[in-house]
């Protein structure tokens, strides 16, 4: 009975990319009556905006899906994060880094530094207290893991075997905030979720994130499924200025939860294309490893028309 979640950032409307990664997380859990959590990734509070919280939920039940209580706020659970971070501290894991994002871009490609492309090359590792002293006084430090050189593998149930060599990655921002890795690694683990269903592009974070379940002695997840990007015509992530890209504005051109829930089950070949279903349809028919025998899957790409908002020029 893997315990499985769902993890948005309450940032604005959950698009339809967003809207199939949940359902399919949904999917995974409830196939084996296994709780299913919602938690909300609200530790970044510039870019949170509070009617979200809201709106994604609301949006979650009109497709009929449910979960267990109660809904976890990170933002309620820094202490937790602090407590992990002085794990780290304590066994000399972590240092503080001071660069700024140019500096990182300079170091990272000068010739014959070792890595490539946005990888720290691990420029304040070495800092003595008095340089750390000294360079405190121009900016806040951010909190870097000393991961450098490790490579990891994840065998993902959807997108295969993927390898990385990980860099010195932070797990403290430099205004103080948790960083993402840091935090969703203790609050899996905390909430006992063994299955991480999400959308594709963290595959290769769930990298990073093992070794932080190693270094914190904590449990890793017993699978991971990334599920393909649902992307914009021209290819770009699915954003709003693309056009009807959510429940509202699906709802607004006539379309119903039914048939909304049938597009997007269908685009993974969960149902037939065209076909209106609820989510207790798709939960008779879901079988994982049919599911997982037919990945990997390519990324969703919408046809233009697709997009166009009512009153715009286009299908309806
Ligand atoms: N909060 C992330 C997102 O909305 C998901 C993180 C995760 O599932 O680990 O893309």
């Amino acid at each position: 009975m893997p315990t499985g979640r769902f993890a948005p950032s309450p940032t604005g409307r959950l698009h339809l990319g967003n809207l199939r990664t949940a359902v399919v997380a949904w999917l995974y859990a409830r196939v084996d009556d296994s709780p299913f959590l919602l938690r909300f990734e609200d530790l970044d509070s510039g870019s949170v905006r509070h009617r979200h919280y809201r709106t994604q939920a609301e949006d979650l039940a009109v497709l009929g899906l449910d979960w267990d209580e109660p809904v976890v706020n990170q933002s309620d659970r820094l202490e937790c994060y602090r407590e992990a971070l002085d794990r780290l501290r304590e066994q000399d894991l972590v240092y503080p880094c001071f660069c700024s994002r140019r500096e990182i871009r300079e170091a990272a490609s000068a010739p014959n530094h070792g890595y490539r492309g946005h990888h720290y090359p691990g420029t304040c590792a070495g800092l003595s207290s008095r340089e750390r002293t000294d360079r405190a006084r121009e900016r806040p430090a951010a909190l870097r893991l000393r991961a450098g050189g490790t490579v990891r593998r994840i065998n993902d149930e959807l997108a295969g075997s993927h390898e990385l060599t990980l860099d010195d990655f932070v797990v403290q921002r430099n205004d103080g905030t948790p960083a993402y890795h840091l935090a969703v690694v203790v609050d899996d683990a905390a909430q006992g979720v063994e299955m991480i269903v999400r959308a594709d592009d963290l595959v290769e974070s769930a990298c990073r994130q093992i070794v932080l379940y190693d270094l914190l002695d904590l449990p890793r997840p017993t699978g991971y499924a990334h599920v393909p990007l649902v992307l914009a015509p021209d290819g770009a992530r699915l954003a709003k200025r693309h056009g009807a890209v959510d429940l509202d504005d699906r709802r607004a051109r006539g379309e119903t939860p039914a048939q909304i829930l049938g597009f997007l089950a269908s685009s993974i070949g969960l149902c037939e294309p065209g076909e209106p279903v609820t989510a207790e349809d798709l939960l008779e028919r879901f079988d994982r490893n049919r599911f997982v025998a037919r990945a990997p899957y390519k990324p969703t790409i919408l046809p233009p028309d697709f997009l166009s908002k009512v009153g715009e020029t286009g299908r309806l």
